[in-house]
C-alpha cells in the first residue's frame, strides 16, 4: 500500500505528520519505507536517520549544440517547449540553457544537420539508509540548477514495492512533483492549518486530488489556530478529518530540537497510531475498488 502525505502549501506539518506516521508503523513492526519526495528541500533526514546503505545516480541526457555544423534553420528552437534554446540567426547565436532544459530530446529529433548530440548530465540522487531491520528511508535530492525534479521523484519511488507499506512525503504545491508522487499512491493524507492560507491551498490540493480521483483525507494542523472556515469547507465537501493536532508548545520544542513527538509522548504516539490504521482501512477500500 502506498500512501502519500501531501500539504497545499508548505510549512503545515506535513513532514511533521510523515514522520510520525512512520516511526509508529515501524515500531508497531510493519515493514516500510518512508520516501523524501521532496527533492528540492529533503529535510526528513533531521528528523530521523539510519544507516546508509546505497546511493544511487540519477542522470538525464542533455544536448549538445556543435555550433560549426549549425546552419542555424531555427528548427531546434521551434521544437523546444521550454524556452531552453538561445536562438539569434542575425547574430548566427544558438545556445542552450541548461537550467531550463527538461530533457525531452525534441530538439534532438529536430535537427536534420547533425548539429545536436547528447551526454549524460547527473541532475540528483536516491539515498537509503536503513532505520531499523523491517523499515528504511529513501532521499530524493535534486542537483542545484535542474530544471524539473520529477525524475528524481520517479526513481526514488521505484524501487518501493519491495515493502509492504509506503509513505511518500510530497512536495509541498500542485505542480509535477506533486503530481509524479500522488499518482500512483492508494491513499493521499491532507496536512492543514485551519487559517485562509491553509483553507486557499488545501483547497487547489482537494480539487487535483478529486480530478486525478484519488481518495483523500485530512489532518488538521495547529489546530485552535486561525479560524471554524476550513472546518464548514471541509464537512460541506464531506472530506473526513481523520486527526486534529493541537496548536502545543511541547509539539514545537521536541520538533525544533529534530526529535519524533511518537517517541517521547505516549498520547501522541497513541493518536498517530490510531491515525495509521484509519488510513490502512481508507486506503484498503481503495485497493479493493480496483481489483
Ligand atoms: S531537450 Fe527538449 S527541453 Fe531540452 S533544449 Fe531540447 S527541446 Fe528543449
Ligand atoms: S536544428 Fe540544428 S542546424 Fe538548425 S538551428 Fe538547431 S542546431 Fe542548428
Amino acid at each position: 500500500m502506498k500512501i502519500a502525505v501531501a500539504s497545499g502549501k508548505g510549512g503545515t506539518g506535513k513532514t511533521f505528520v510523515s514522520t510520525n506516521l512512520f516511526w509508529v508503523a515501524q515500531h508497531a513492526g510493519k515493514n516500510i519505507v518512508l520516501v523524501d519526495c521532496d527533492a528540492e528541500a529533503p529535510n526528513v533526514g533531521e528528523f530521523l536517520t539510519g544507516m546508509k546503505y546505497a546511493e544511487e545516480q540519477v542522470s538525464q541526457l542533455m544536448p549538445v549544440i556543435n555550433q560549426d555544423a549549425c546552419i542555424f534553420c531555427g528548427k531546434c528552437y521551434e521544437y523546444c517547449n521550454y524556452n531552453a534554446i538561445f536562438y539569434l540567426p542575425e547574430r548566427k547565436m544558438i545556445q542552450l540553457t541548461e537550467s531550463l532544459c527538461h530533457s525531452c530530446g525534441a530538439c534532438v529529433v529536430a535537427c536534420k544537420h547533425k548539429a545536436i548530440t547528447e551526454r549524460i548530465k547527473k541532475i540528483g540522487t536516491v539515498t537509503k539508509f536503513q532505520y531499523s531491520p523491517n523499515a528504511a528511508i529513501y532521499e530524493t535530492r535534486t542537483e542545484i540548477g535542474t530544471a524539473s525534479s520529477v525524475p528524481v521523484i520517479k526513481e526514488g519511488i521505484r524501487a518501493i514495492d519491495t515493502y509492504e507499506f509506503a509513505l511518500l512525503d510530497a512536495p509541498p504545491g500542485i505542480s509535477c512533483p506533486f503530481i509524479a508522487t500522488v499518482e500512483s499512491v492508494d491513499f493521499v493524507l491532507l496536512v492543514t492549518e485551519p487559517t485562509p492560507f491553509g483553507l486557499n491551498d488545501l483547497k487547489l490540493s482537494v480539487e487535483t486530488l478529486q480530478h486525478m480521483k484519488i481518495p483523500h483525507a485530512v489532518v488538521i494542523n495547529r489546530a485552535g489556530l486561525g479560524n471554524q472556515a476550513s472546518y464548514d469547507w471541509l464537512k460541506e465537501e464531506g472530506i473526513d478529518i481523520l486527526l486534529e493536532i493541537p496548536f502545543d508548545k511541547e509539539i514545537a520544542i521536541i520538533y525544533s530540537e529534530g526529535n519524533i513527538v511518537s517517541e517521547v509522548n505516549h498520547m501522541y504516539r497513541n493518536q498517530f497510531l490510531s491515525l495509521l490504521e484509519k488510513i490502512i482501512s481508507q486506503g484498503c477500500v481503495r485497493k479493493e475498488s480496483l481489483v
